[in-house]
């Protein structure tokens, strides 16, 4: 998909070697937001965020200081001479942000995946040419996500960026909302030109994890992060576990190291072809490998239809999965990705199964 999105260094907007938007979850008072982001803004923010329409996930909880919050932004950016940033759900809140001159705009989780909603905040954004990034819906749908991004390039947005925060998911182990990276790659893929930034904070939900994925987005080659910052974490608002105090967020920021695509040493490059070479080998032999079992499961549909056996055979399968990931454990390989791997080679088999000739 070819969309004419500018580039980040285009966008007007403070670009040092990283993109880095941060700044509190909520606005919950002038002084709070003021105090915060004089604490951490300069000239190397990207933008201050900070809610001012909280979706929550359930009502009775802080939902948000409303239209008025919009002011003490203006106040922070004339103070700090550093661009600020809100979060807008329908065409209401656009309008009240254009009328502060609001600098950048984005799309929340729960609202991408609405294209009712996203249409009508797009509409009303005809005309202008302010930044908007949109978040990822919280289902892991990529379709989407996309849509949402071309409602807005559709309605005339040049400065159009993504923003990976994770996805819902039933058991929440360890993150709050799922980091699927395979997401975020895909969509970059097929929008090369958008800006992709990582939001840690949402994925992580807790604020001890949030440097091992900020430094993972930016080994995926992200164009920057956004981070909540809060002058006091433990009493705010919302979202108080995974906010970090200005004094955490500067020595985060100082400890990620930022990726190149390419070195310019001639030692990495001649052993980085070597390895690749050895993979392109390798999965030469794996595509082969898995023709012959697939051109194998084709002769077991055939032999199951002319004696009238089913094709799923449960416990069978059951063996499989043990015994391969069994097998995988010996050679380093996580239970997990020996499931998941198999359960794609099995649907394909059962498929193949299926065909008649
Ligand atoms: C937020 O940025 O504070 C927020 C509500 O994020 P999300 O839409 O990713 O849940
Ligand atoms: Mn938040």
């Amino acid at each position: 998909m070819k969309l004419s999105i500018l580039p980040l260094s285009e966008w007007g907007l403070p670009l040092k070697k990283k993109f880095i938007a941060a700044g509190p979850c909520s606005t919950e008072s002038e002084e709070q937001l003021l105090e915060t982001a004089k604490a951490f803004a300069d000239d190397r923010t990207g933008f201050i965020r900070a809610g001012i329409w909280k979706p929550r996930t359930r009502p009775g909880s802080f939902e948000g200081v409303g239209e008025k919050g919009l002011k003490w932004l203006v106040r922070a950016r004339e103070e700090l001479n550093v661009p600020v940033g809100t979060e807008v759900a329908n065409p209401d809140h656009v309008v009240s942000c254009l009328k502060h001159n609001i600098d950048v705009l984005w799309i929340g989780a729960r609202t991408t995946g609405n294209p009712f909603a996203v249409q009508a905040i797009a509409d009303s954004l005809k005309g202008t040419d302010i930044p908007v990034f949109v978040k990822n819906p919280i289902s892991p749908d990529i379709d989407l996500w996309i849509g949402a991004i071309q409602r807005l390039y559709n309605a005339g947005l040049k400065k159009i960026g993504a923003i990976h925060r994770g996805f819902s998911t039933s058991k929440k182990v360890l993150y709050r909302n799922s980091p699927n990276w395979k997401i975020p790659i895909e969509l970059k893929r097929q929008i090369p030109e958008i800006p992709m930034l990582c939001d840690p904070s949402h994925i992580c939900g807790k604020r001890e994890l949030i440097f091992s994925i900020a430094q993972e987005a930016l080994d995926l080659l992200f164009d920057g992060l956004m981070i909540e910052v809060h002058r006091d974490p433990s009493a705010a608002l919302s979202d108080s576990g995974q906010q970090l105090t200005p004094d955490q967020f500067f020595a985060l920021i100082s400890r990620l190291t930022v990726k190149r695509e390419t070195g310019d040493s001639r030692e990495f490059d001649i052993r980085i072809k070597e390895l690749r070479h050895e993979v392109d080998n390798l999965d030469e032999h794996l595509i082969k490998l898995l023709g012959k079992r697939m051109e194998i499961a084709g002769k077991m549909g055939e032999l199951k239809r002319r004696n009238d056996i089913s094709i799923l055979q449960p416990h069978r399968w059951e063996q499989i999965i043990e015994s391969r990931m069994s097998e995988g454990e010996a050679y380093g390989l996580s239970g997990d990705f020996v499931f998941q791997l198999f359960q794609i080679i099995h649907e394909e088999a059962i498929r193949r199964q299926e065909e008649q000739d």
